[in-house]
């Protein structure tokens, strides 16, 4: 997607604080953390959130889902826990329209969100 802003991350046309990257996905630190570890996990393809995965994304998800535990790891924070978490549309509060886990630690969360 031309002017979608995870693409021009992944193209290298917008900058990002990489963790991690491999063929099929790449993780960069969230420009607005809310925790002291805040980082995006995003697969390369375009797809515009976890309600348009399809039965042929299936093995890239986990794939996503596998570069999430590598993060945690290599940030730190694998012992003490953390969050996971994909908003979807307009009441899931999605503001970019390309599939990305917040992975999210560092502090005691809380729960319920809001
Ligand atoms: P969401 O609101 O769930 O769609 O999450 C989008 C996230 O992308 C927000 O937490 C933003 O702070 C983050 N974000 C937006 N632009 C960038 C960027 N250029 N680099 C890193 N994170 C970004
Ligand atoms: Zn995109």
């Amino acid at each position: 997607m031309d002017d979608c802003i995870f693409c021009r991350i992944v193209r290298g046309e917008l900058p990002s604080d990489k963790v991690l990257e491999t063929d099929e996905v790449l993780a960069f630190k969230d420009i607005r953390p809310q925790a002291p570890v805040h980082v995006l996990l995003i697969p390369k393809k375009h797809i515009p959130s976890a309600h348009h995965v399809t039965e042929e994304d299936a093995a890239l998800v986990g794939q996503l889902h596998l570069a999430a535990q590598r993060v945690a790891e290599q940030l730190g924070i694998a012992g003490t826990g953390y969050r996971l978490v994909t908003n979807i549309g307009t009441h899931g509060q999605q503001t970019v329209h390309h599939l990305h886990y917040h992975l999210i630690g560092g502090r005691q969360l809380q729960w319920p969100p809001g």
